[in-house]
């Protein structure tokens, strides 16, 4: 699914992916380390599981002026304090303060501008990174965007009417390079996120012909809507169906409407 992976990664980033592979992982995360030209020090995104190897190939591209997280999910954020300590204090930036300190809107040190974006709905907290390096920018995307497949959004974490607001700014950065939280870097981040919402609005049309056809639960609409999935992943689907569920809910009752069958769930 998606767009042509992106051939080579921009020479200011380097992908260490965490040997952490799943279902719900892909090949791993990505740790991303970006350090523009000529510059001491480096950021770095998302230090992955608390993995001592992982952590020590990340240390070997210290100096970090920070570490920045994307969202506070273990396979993103667990190895966090480690790394920190490992580098002797760098600061952890996070947008959930349980996982970092405050993440300012936008960060220019070392050669690199950071704009944080808020974009909740796979977490309230996930965020994207817009980076520039001189001419050059790249979205760091976390789990809001994957390189491959599509994310879960699952109750009560996540947040489908959120989420869907969140594409649609990003679907405004036409023709910049994605580098997401797993799976393969992708040309152009605006292609991935219409490509979401156009999954999304499909999988939501599917759903309501299932509540429709009398589906009164999370797990009905999951077998009506993903017959053949993957048992491996079965329990992230009826999250994301209860997601599914919530946001129908609400914009029926917002909008003065009701499908049948939606009062009862
Ligand atoms: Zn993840």
């Amino acid at each position: 699914m998606g767009g042509a992976e992106l051939d080579g990664l921009p020479g200011w980033v380097t992908l260490l992916r965490a040997p952490n592979p799943g279902p719900m992982t892909l090949d791993g995360t990505n740790s991303w380390v970006l350090r523009a030209p000529g510059e001491a020090f480096a950021f770095m995104i998302d230090p992955g599981p608390l993995d001592e190897g992982h952590l020590r190939a990340i240390a070997e591209h210290a100096p970090f002026r920070a570490i920045l997280i994307t969202h506070g999910h273990h396979d993103h954020v667990e190895g966090a304090s480690r790394l920190s300590a490992m580098l002797g204090g760098t600061p952890v930036l996070a947008a959930d303060a349980e996982h970092g300190a405050p993440l300012e809107p936008q960060i220019e040190s070392d050669g690199l501008r950071i704009r944080v974006l808020d974009t909740p709905g796979h977490t309230l907290d996930s965020v994207c990174f817009l980076v520039e390096s001189g001419n050059a920018r790249a979205m760091f995307t976390g789990d809001t965007i994957l390189g491959r497949g599509s994310t879960v959004v699952a109750a009560p974490d996540g947040d489908l009417g959120a989420y869907l607001a969140s594409l649609e700014l990003i679907n405004a950065y036409r023709d910049v390079p994605m580098l997401p939280g797993h799976g393969p870097a992708q040309p152009d981040v605006a292609a991935m996120a219409q490509f979401y919402l156009d999954h999304r609005r499909e999988r939501l049309a599917q759903v309501e012909a299932a509540v429709r056809s009398g589906a009164d639960t999370p797990e009905k609409v999951v077998d009506l809507v993903y017959p053949d999935i993957d048992p491996a992943v079965r329990f992230a689907a009826i999250f994301s169906a209860k997601a599914q569920l919530d946001y129908l809910s609400h914009k029926n009752r917002e909008s003065g409407t009701r499908a049948d069958g939606l009062d009862r769930l």
